[in-house]
């Protein structure tokens, strides 16, 4: 055999000759076999390097004898095998299948090297085994490549969420026209005829079409472009308590029907500002919200917690007590359109979320358990910018609106407990009371600015309530919560002691507005 070995444009090969011998020894001709053993070489110059100082070297390095016995750690294998609790004997445990069957895989193989990745708990490394030509021993070399799977996980991610965007956009686009059409036409036979149930039929296609109006245009939200990218300094614990008060609603209305609460505990971080833009934002945090509520429709509890991490992050964890996922339904959450709630999902709240804390610069995780509860953690850059606007304009209460006094009078006891701990995200002072002597009793002794009271109690009506109040407190302002909300209002012209009439069920953003359109301007 010949052998040589030849360097032409950047590979390397490797040329062997087999010379055929007649029988009576003459040289007959041969046969040239030339390989390519770029890579070969490449590797194995690799090794070579990675081989080199062993002792200070950050990679695993593992050596065995020709069974497979450990000759060799380097210190980072040690360090390792420590930090995972495992004791040196179980260094195997590292290696997929062992370190006997790698040997074996080894040896059954004619390569000179053998490259895989293996996933031990939540690491993953990846492995160059080769033997060495000088003393017959195997050589493992390991790098930690977690980071890299991971960032590459998360490219993935981020790229199929994109691609289906788009093609929802498309869609989006084609469902306008034809909904604008059925509701254009619907419009107009409504126009046209007088039959009763005609009419009471195009009503029902009407509405059908408004809401899928509504659909496409959620739709169309999760591929829209950086609305503005003129993102400010906000607070982020302002933007949660709007979120709150936001949501609140349907956790109202869920309270209602079950009469089961959720239970609210909060624990906000100071001075945490971040850049970005308030409404998207507060948006993420209502979806989430949202999804919270829902998981627990039997009640439970839910906790937000904000902070400001070591690496300059501002970190905000919501844990719900609810219902839980499995690990399958966990990593499709992100997908637009994946929804386990059928017709009263859209599956787009959380893709809306990714997107949006993502356009941010942030991240966000989630944990969960079947049964035990999800934890969602969102990081966001920490901005040390002052900031200087409120949250929303037409959303947000005077600067001195935290001084208000509220008295909230109702006759059920625990929705007022949890509408009166979100309020106090807002107000310094709310107290409750369960019916009309009690509130009474309270403004003997305290102040207050705004008293709320529901229309309907058995002992004394929210009128007289109002009445009474304002002998007391003539600068008070009163709200009249009531489920005749329409007809009450003309009742308004006879009773100057009410301000306002709220429907029920109201909408605490409502609440607010009102509120704000008191004291909006006044001097303290
Ligand atoms: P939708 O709420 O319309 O279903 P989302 O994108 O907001 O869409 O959520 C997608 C899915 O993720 C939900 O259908 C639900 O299965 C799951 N999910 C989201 N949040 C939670 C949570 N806090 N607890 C349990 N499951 C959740
Ligand atoms: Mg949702």
């Amino acid at each position: 055999d010949l052998e040589y070995h030849h360097k032409g444009i950047n590979r390397i090969l490797k040329t062997t000759f087999y010379p055929i011998i007649g029988k009576k020894k003459q040289f007959q001709g041969g046969v040239f076999s030339i390989y390519d053993i770029t890579e070969q070489r490449q590797q194995e110059a690799k090794i070579q390097f990675l081989s080199t100082f062993p002792e200070t070297n950050p990679n695993l390095v593992i050596s065995t004898d020709q069974e497979g016995n450990v000759s060799y750690l380097n210190p980072a294998v040690k360090n390792l095998l420590k930090e995972l609790r495992l004791s040196e004997k179980e260094v195997s445990e590292l290696i997929p299948g062992g370190l006997e069957t790698l040997i074996d895989r080894f040896k059954q193989k004619d390569k000179s090297y053998l490259e895989l990745n293996y996933q031990f708990r939540d690491r993953v490394f990846h492995y160059i085994v080769y033997r060495s030509s000088d003393n017959n021993h195997f050589y493992i070399y390991g790098t930690d490549i977690t980071e890299k799977v991971n960032l590459q996980n998360q490219l993935l991610q981020t790229e199929r969420i994109r691609a289906v965007g788009e093609m929802a956009a498309g869609v989006a686009h084609d469902f306008n026209n034809l909904l604008a059409t059925i509701l254009g036409r619907t419009q107009l036979l409504l126009l046209k005829s007088d039959n009763q149930s005609v009419v009471n039929e195009l009503k029902i296609i009407e509405k059908a079409a408004i809401d899928g109006g509504q659909i496409v245009k959620r739709m169309q939200e999760v591929t829209r472009e950086k609305r503005d990218r003129n993102y400010q300094p906000v607070d982020i614990n302002e933007i949660i308590k709007e979120s709150i008060i936001f949501s609140a609603n349907k956790l109202k209305i869920s309270t209602q029907l079950k009469g089961k609460t959720v239970q609210l505990h909060t624990e906000f971080g100071e001075k945490l500002g971040v850049k970005g833009n308030p409404v998207e934002l507060k948006e993420v945090f209502t979806n989430l919200l949202l999804n919270a509520y829902d998981a627990m429709p039997n009640g439970g509890d839910l906790y937000i917690t904000t902070c400001k991490t070591d690496d300059s992050n501002v970190q905000i964890i919501i844990r719900d007590t609810g219902v839980g996922m499995s690990e399958e339904i966990k990593n499709k959450i992100f997908n637009p359109f994946f929804t386990t709630k059928g017709e009263k999902g859209t599956g787009l709240g959380l893709s809306i979320v990714y997107k949006t804390v993502a356009s941010h610069g942030g991240n966000i995780k989630v944990e969960s358990e079947i049964n035990k509860g999800t934890t969602f953690t969102i990081n966001l850059p920490l901005s040390l910018e002052p900031v200087k606007s409120k949250v929303r304009k037409e959303l947000s209460l005077h600067e001195k609106s935290g001084a208000i006094r509220l008295l909230i009078v109702d006759d059920e006891p625990e929705l007022l407990e949890t509408m009166a701990e979100i309020l106090r995200l807002k107000f310094k002072t709310v107290e409750i009371a369960p019916d009309g002597e009690e509130a009474l009793h309270k403004i003997e002794k305290n102040k207050y600015d705004v008293i709320l009271t529901d229309l309907g109690m058995p002992e004394m009506s929210g009128w007289e309530v109002a009445r009474l109040v304002k002998e007391k407190l003539p600068k008070s302002r009163v709200i009249l919560v009531t489920g005749w909300g329409e007809q009450a209002r003309e009742e308004l012209n006879h009773h100057p002691y009410v301000d306002e009439i709220l429907g029920k069920p109201y909408e605490l953003q409502e609440l607010m507005n009102t509120i704000a359109k008191f004291f909006n301007g006044r001097k303290n």
